[in-house]
């Protein structure tokens, strides 16, 4: 079929999510992506400072336990030559030492009148009738009644609060669908019991690429793709079937991987009257500030940090990743991160209370990169989806379904709108 003759897709935005489905697309539709910004990636894009990788925001790995999507991204890239496969070794950094994670497999590092307390608790919570997750009413009683209160006081409690920046009994269950740390009471004696060394535990593994991170990702997914950037996207309006963008005319249909809050101001004929966008544009999200820095050596993935003694939360090992991270630096290169806004001689302050004596490169603030959930939130979005997919708009990602997706959970995402269209 000649290319005039193909239903024209408008997609906006280039991160994983727009990508990805611009590719399940391109070969049925004329596809034409549009990024505010002058580089693609969204929240997984990757700069090179002084030949040292830095990931803006996290440190981003890739896996999954969908087969489809597995098949997918193993479809455009090469496993063997272009990827590492790495073995996760998280640690947890409380009461000045580096112990295992998860932290009730270790327990064994802390005071007995500790220990005591949360095999009680443990017990205790083992032996109730379990409800399912999504049966709590909140994620801190999903918490408590799993873990205990010791453990919830010394660590989830702690380390929630400073990623999220709010009560854990705001947060509803559904949010978290797919996230949710359960304890394995057989798993909490054996590892307690035989302290096993690190080389000899099971660990899973992620995907890491071999060269440019989680750039080369989106890099090499845009191969061939008819990307315009630098053009935010301000204005939809709906002539008859067709829709024109900006200005640009003639799309049939429109995939938004924006954020939500802003559409009734892109497209407000589309939502006015239908639904509270008042409701929409007050959805609450967070940001995240990173530090690029050197560290000693280690062979670290990631190290929780959930004390108040620092505003960091964790620190990412990403020069663990891959050798070719940390360019021509003799020492290892990693990036501390903290939730919200903190500003770059607040964050040098904080260095000095981490291990690995850590010295500045680079630092970024991204303003968005949680998204946060009320009790209403799913049945919003929910809402605003299905007037739009009636109007030919299909929302998708991160932000756009306002749902805490990992980059796989984008994927699956775009493989059903993908099947949808
Ligand atoms: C700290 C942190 C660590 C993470 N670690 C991992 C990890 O290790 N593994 C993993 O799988 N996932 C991880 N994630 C999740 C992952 O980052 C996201 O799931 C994914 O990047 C979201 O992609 P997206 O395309 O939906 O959104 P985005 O990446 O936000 O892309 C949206 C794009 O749309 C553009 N855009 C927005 N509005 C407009 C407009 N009006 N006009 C034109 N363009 C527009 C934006 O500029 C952006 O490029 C992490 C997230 C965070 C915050």
């Amino acid at each position: 079929m000649a290319n005039r003759h193909k239903l024209k897709i408008a997609i906006i935005g280039t991160g994983i999510s727009g990508l990805s489905v611009a590719n399940m697309l391109k070969e049925r539709y004329e596809v034409t992506l549009f990024e505010q910004k002058d580089k693609i990636g969204g929240l997984i894009k990757c700069d090179t400072i002084d030949s040292v990788l830095f990931h803006r925001v996290g440190g981003h790995v890739f896996n999954s336990r969908n087969k489809g999507v597995f098949d997918w991204f193993w479809s455009h890239f090469d496993k063997e030559n272009e990827f590492y496969q790495v073995k996760r070794n998280a640690k947890i950094f409380i009461y000045n030492k580096i112990i295992g994670y998860p932290i009730e497999n270790y327990l064994y590092n802390f005071d007995k009148d500790i220990i005591k307390r949360v095999i009680h608790e443990l017990i205790l919570t083992g032996s109730d009738k379990k409800l399912s997750p999504f049966e709590y009413p909140n994620f801190e009683e999903f918490l408590k009644n799993n873990f205990g209160e010791t453990l919830y006081n010394l660590y989830f409690n702690p380390y929630n609060r400073k990623i999220w920046g709010t009560e854990l009994k705001s947060i509803p269950m559904p949010w978290l669908e797919g996230k949710l740390p359960m304890p394995n009471l057989e798993e909490i004696i054996l590892s307690n019991i035989v302290h096993e060394e690190e080389d000899k535990m099971v660990h899973s593994t992620f995907y890491y690429p071999k060269k440019n991170g989680s750039q080369f990702l989106v890099d090499k997914l845009s191969e061939g793709l008819n990307i315009r950037l630098n053009r935010k996207i301000s204005n939809i309006l709906k002539d008859g079937e067709k829709y024109t963008i900006d200005g640009e005319t003639g799309f049939d249909k429109i995939i938004y991987t924006g954020d939500v809050r802003n559409l009734p101001d892109y497209a407000d004929n589309l939502l006015t009257s239908k639904m509270d966008l008042n409701a929409l544009k007050s959805l609450k999200s967070n940001g995240t500030s990173n530090i690029l820095c050197e560290t000693d050596s280690n062979s670290l993935s990631w190290l929780y940090i959930p004390e108040d003694f620092t505003k960091a939360h964790r620190i990412i090992y990403t020069g663990n990743f891959s050798p070719a991270n940390n360019g021509t630096r003799s020492r290892k290169t990693c990036v501390a991160e903290f939730s919200g806004k903190v500003e770059y001689d607040d964050m040098i302050k904080e260095l000095n209370k981490l291990p690995g004596n850590l010295t500045p490169i680079s630092y970024n603030y991204e303003p968005n990169s949680y998204v946060i959930h009320d009790f209403q939130t799913k049945e919003l979005i929910n809402e605003a989806k299905a007037i739009l997919k009636d109007e030919g708009i299909h929302l998708l990602g991160r932000f756009a379904e306002w749902e805490y997706y990992n980059m796989d959970k984008c994927i699956e995402s775009a493989m059903k709108i993908s099947a949808e269209i």
